[in-house]
């Protein structure tokens, strides 16, 4: 049963609570114990997915002895496929009326759940939490993430919530639109603001890690981004042709120039210090397009080959008698987006 939008501020609507985990043995019991203490004052229908994606420590095993407890299904991953495409799978097995995501390290307050679910029964699709702590960051992360949101709102005709995150609400009309994108180079964060839906920010400040690190580097934050410009902007592509245009009509002026001062004023020029000069230069700036050219090219191939983005090996559902609706079938077939 889906719930329609007039009825939602009476409606006792099934929740599912989705957690990605990557390494969080120390962390996943505590959170799933917060996040289950508050779905009880949400709702009386409620569950959780964990998508264990591909943990060396014994995360999976962990959450496998809460799995009753908490009315938990989880969804074990062959190998770590990246946080990105475990929300991805943990939404194809969501059958709540709204998914709220959550991360598995304890950052996420699970208060913070019943202001979402407010913001839902006022009619919102989407209610995404907005990061306060910013400026406490390090200059790397702020620099970094300022020079990204400034890029993309820049190139994309989407606009994408600043220091929003995965922490967020999707009522099953979001849900079921996300599920039915095809494509396998996931970025979230842009993927949200693509479907669209009536959505809203409300600020929230991350609470510190149980244990443990944060599984960004700097490097994997670069990667990230960089997925993020290339799957949702041309502009390094116009960029590239920008300069190339502007090069060419430099090029062919400073030619003229040469081919009329060797005609009508000099016998010869010499000139070889410009020419290695310019010669550098012009292939310096080709090999750099070419490469760039190279990034969608790959990312071109990488969908072409129709490799899905996840394998799951495993999934482990709690006993009947604790959840009967929930164990005999599995995640509820989906409408096509087209319908939601
Ligand atoms: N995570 C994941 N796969 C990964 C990396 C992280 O599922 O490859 C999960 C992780 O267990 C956590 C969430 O994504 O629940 C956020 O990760 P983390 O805390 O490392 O990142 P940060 O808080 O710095 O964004
Ligand atoms: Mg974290």
């Amino acid at each position: 049963m889906t719930i329609i939008d007039s009825a939602r501020p009476t409606a006792q609507p099934h929740i599912t609570v989705m957690v990605p985990a990557y390494n969080e043995e120390k962390n996943i019991a505590k959170t799933l114990q917060n996040i289950s203490g508050v779905l009880q004052q949400m709702s009386p229908h409620w569950d959780i997915v964990v998508v264990d994606d591909g943990s060396r420590d014994n995360t999976a095993q962990v959450v496998q002895t809460l799995v009753d407890i908490h009315h938990v299904t989880l969804v074990k991953f062959s190998r770590n496929f990246g946080k990105e495409n475990a929300i991805s799978a943990g939404l194809g097995y969501a059958k709540g009326d709204f998914v709220i995501c959550m991360d598995a390290d304890g950052q996420h307050a699970s208060e913070l759940m019943l202001t979402m679910l407010e913001k839902w029964r006022e009619g919102y699709d989407m209610v995404y939490a907005v990061r306060q702590d910013r400026e406490q960051e390090s200059s790397f992360k702020l620099w970094g993430s300022r020079a990204f949101y400034r890029m993309m709102s820049a190139s994309s005709h989407i606009e994408i919530p600043r220091d929003a995150g995965d922490f967020r609400l999707m009522d099953r009309k979001v849900v079921d639109a996300l599920c039915a994108l095809p494509e396998r180079n996931r970025f979230m964060k842009g993927i949200y603001a693509w479907v669209g839906y009536k959505s809203i920010g409300i600020p929230y400040t991350p609470l510190p890690r149980l244990h443990g690190e944060s599984a960004y580097s700097k490097l994997k934050l670069i990667a990230l981004a960089w997925t993020g410009i290339t799957s949702f902007s041309v502009l390094p592509l116009r960029l590239s042709s920008l300069t190339g245009a502007i090069l060419a009509i430099i090029a062919f002026a400073y030619g003229a120039v040469v081919v009329i001062d060797a005609l009508f004023f000099h016998e010869s020029v010499p000139g070889w210090p410009t020419v290695v000069a310019s010669m550098m230069f012009f292939a310096g700036v080709q090999l750099l397009f070419i490469g760039i050219l190279g990034e969608y090219l790959a990312r071109v191939y990488d969908e072409v080959k129709g490799r899905p983005p996840f394998i799951v090996a495993d999934v482990v559902r709690p006993a009947v008698a604790a959840q009967p609706e929930q164990a005999a079938k599995p995640a509820r077939r989906r409408k096509p987006a087209a319908e939601a």
